[in-house]
This record gives C-alpha cells, sequence and structure tokens, in this order.
C-alpha cells in the first residue's frame, strides 16, 4: 500500500511509517480483566431461631435474633 502525503508528491511504502498500536488494550487484555467482574448470587441460611432464609452474618429480618437471642425488635406486619 502506497499513502500519498498532500504537501509532497511523494510516495512512500508503509514499512516507513512509524508503527502506531491499533487498540492500546487488547481483547485478551481487556477479557482477562473482566474476568473477576462476574457477580455471585448472595447466599442464604436458614434462621436457627425461626426458619426463615437469612444472610449469613446478618441479623434475621423475620425475627430480628442473632447469634441466639434478640438484637432488634420487629415490627408486627400490617
Ligand atoms: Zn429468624
Amino acid at each position: 500500500m502506497f499513502v500519498r502525503f498532500a504537501t509532497c508528491e511523494r510516495t512512500i511504502t508503509e514499512d516507513k511509517i512509524m508503527a502506531v498500536p491499533k487498540r492500546k488494550v487488547t481483547p485478551s487484555r481487556r477479557n482477562k480483566r473482566r474476568s473477576h467482574h462476574a457477580l455471585k448470587a448472595a447466599s442464604y441460611q436458614e434462621c436457627p431461631n425461626c426458619g426463615e432464609l437469612k444472610r449469613p452474618h446478618h441479623v434475621c429480618a423475620a425475627c430480628g435474633h442473632y447469634d441466639g437471642r434478640e438484637v432488634v425488635e420487629v415490627a408486627e406486619a400490617l
């Protein structure tokens, strides 16, 4: 391929042009970076007090218990 410059009526071959990366980040590098971006489903366990599903290390939203005792008062459902 030949490139013609407007200023000088001279053609040079492509290998004389300075090499410029097509892309800064290759698809491989980009995809490797995103390999850790997937979301995981939240885990749930049965509450030992009421049996509702609750998140581990969180107060039970249904009965307000944590570690075998009530730590939060739960409002009555209307
Ligand atoms: Zn509970």
